[in-house]
């Protein structure tokens, strides 16, 4: 029987997708201490940031790809350290929900406590920095989430057109040179605004936790698809 060149059966032996686990850092945004918005009932975004990253994690976990939680505790208030904390990282993706300027809101009661909303907008939203050393790296993976996302039919907002220039329109990536977890890192990263939670209706689909699990993994699916083609990730190491 013929012997097999060594590097052939590593390939062969290998999973289909990696031939080393590509190593992706999931940061959830904002700290218990500034817990960034409130929703329209009244509930921090750290909160639902915890919730979406942990499913996120889970996701690119099941497809063979090292995921880490970031901040999982709230307790990472330096947005350099964020990067730090997982330095093998191949990617870095930090999870927020998007809110509006307190000049939109409108006052209203809920369960006896007073809180604000906004119905005007709803959906996700994508950013990348021309600041970051793979300025083309993060918006491939921001491009290939965005598309996954519609795909599944997830719509997106174009609230953040206002102020920040688009990258991606046809998959909602825009530009955000100076936001400091994009740039403070060695690595490709992308800021993820999961949808408003200042919209009353968006709120509660935010909520909840299949509508999570199923955002996740369409996240998880653009993560590993622009891995794929990330000459670096999966090398080995
Ligand atoms: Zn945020």
């Amino acid at each position: 029987m013929p012997r097999m060149p060594f590097a052939l059966l590593c390939l062969l032996l290998s999973a289909p997708a990696f031939a080393h686990p590509p190593v992706v850092a999931v940061d959830v945004g904002h700290t218990l201490a500034a817990p960034g918005a409130t929703s329209a009932r009244g509930r921090s975004e750290f909160d639902f940031n915890r919730d979406l990253a942990r499913e996120v994690a889970a996701a690119l976990i099941a497809r063979g790809i090292a995921a880490h939680l970031v901040n999982v505790d709230g307790q990472i208030a330096s947005l350099r350290d964020r990067p730090k904390a997982v330095p093998e990282a191949d990617f870095f993706l930090s999870i927020h929900h998007d809110s509006v300027s307190e000049h939109e809101l409108t006052p209203w009661t809920w369960q006896g406590t007073a809180q604000s909303y906004s119905d005007a907008y709803a959906g996700h939203s994508l950013f990348v920095s021309q600041n970051n050393p793979a300025p083309a790296a993060s918006l491939t993976c921001a491009s290939a989430i965005g598309a996954r996302l519609q795909r599944m039919g997830f719509v997106p907002t174009d609230k953040n057109a206002r102020r920040r220039a688009w990258a991606d329109r046809a998959n909602t990536v825009h530009w955000y040179d100076n936001l400091i977890v994009l740039y403070r890192t060695t690595k490709p990263a992308v800021l993820f605004e999961a949808g408003v939670i200042k919209h009353r209706d968006e709120e509660l689909l935010l909520r909840d936790p299949v509508r999570q699990r199923r955002m996740a993994d369409g996240i998880a699916t653009g993560v590993a698809a622009c891995l794929q083609v990330m000459p670096s990730a999966g090398s080995a190491r």
